[in-house]
């Protein structure tokens, strides 16, 4: 489903991803995982096109979109949730989700999504009408992955979906990340949480200064030493 091939993003003369190669396909769930700068927020704002690609090739759905600009991308299916969220923190909620599906040309089912959503995320139903901007850091969590179905993707983008939660929240989320994947739609997700993210993913890359050092399934890196020395916080 998508693609990258050797590519590298700078910004101004460093270079933060160098010469990046890796698939994710139909289904999966994909984790990036690696320290504080290596990359992970950069790679997922190329493929999203919030940043552009000195060099390498974008493919998703077999089609090339490295010069697509990031407005088509939702169109074509591509969602991302950034990190830090990104809440509109005027609206409220039921309006942010609303945001969420502006790109979308069938608006025909906008009712079942948002059904879908609430289904996913009880709380949010019942924080409706309330201010984005006055939801606790869990909840804006939750609003933004929201917002980010409500376009329908095929492949969601995930950045650091645990970050700043409680231990219980972390769990919720993830469990929901796993469902909404279990419901149809391909993750690529960016953690720091690497133990909650290699337990979810089908495939993990290991990033360091912009360059995949290691790969496989999340069992696997689970239970590498190197990993688990450098990620895990167990020798
Ligand atoms: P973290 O886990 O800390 O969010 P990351 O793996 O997501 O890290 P990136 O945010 O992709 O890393 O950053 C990769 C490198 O690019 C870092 O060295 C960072 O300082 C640099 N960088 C990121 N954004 C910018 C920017 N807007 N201007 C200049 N350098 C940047």
């Amino acid at each position: 489903m998508l693609e990258l091939d050797d590519v590298s993003v700078h910004y101004g003369r460093i270079q933060a991803v160098a010469g990046l190669s890796f698939t994710v396909a139909k289904g999966e769930i994909v984790a990036l995982i690696g320290a504080n700068g290596a990359g992970k927020s950069t790679t997922m704002r190329a493929i999203s096109g919030i940043r552009p690609v000195s060099t390498g090739r974008i493919v998703f759905d077999g089609e090339e979109i490295t010069r697509l600009r990031a407005d088509l991308r939702v169109v074509r299916g591509i969602s991302q949730v950034p990190e830090g969220r990104g809440v509109f923190p005027g609206m409220t909620v039921a309006e942010n989700l609303d945001m969420g599906a502006y790109a979308r040309k069938d608006r025909n089912n906008l009712q079942a999504d948002l059904d879908r959503v609430f289904e996913l995320f009880p709380r949010l139903h019942e924080r409706r009408s309330q201010a984005g901007g006055t939801l606790s850091g869990g909840e804006q969590q939750m609003l933004a992955i929201g917002r980010a179905l409500m376009a329908k993707p095929k492949l969601l983008l995930l950045d650091e979906p645990s970050m700043g939660l409680a231990p219980q929240f972390i769990q919720q989320i993830f469990r929901i990340i796993t469902e909404i994947n279990e419901q149809g739609t391909t993750i690529l997700l960016v953690e720091q949480n690497a133990q909650q993210a290699l337990s979810r993913a089908d495939r993990a890359y290991v990033l360091e200064t912009g360059r995949i050092v290691k790969t496989g399934t999340g069992r696997e890196l689970l239970a590498d030493s190197s990993v688990k020395e450098a990620y895990l916080g167990v020798a």
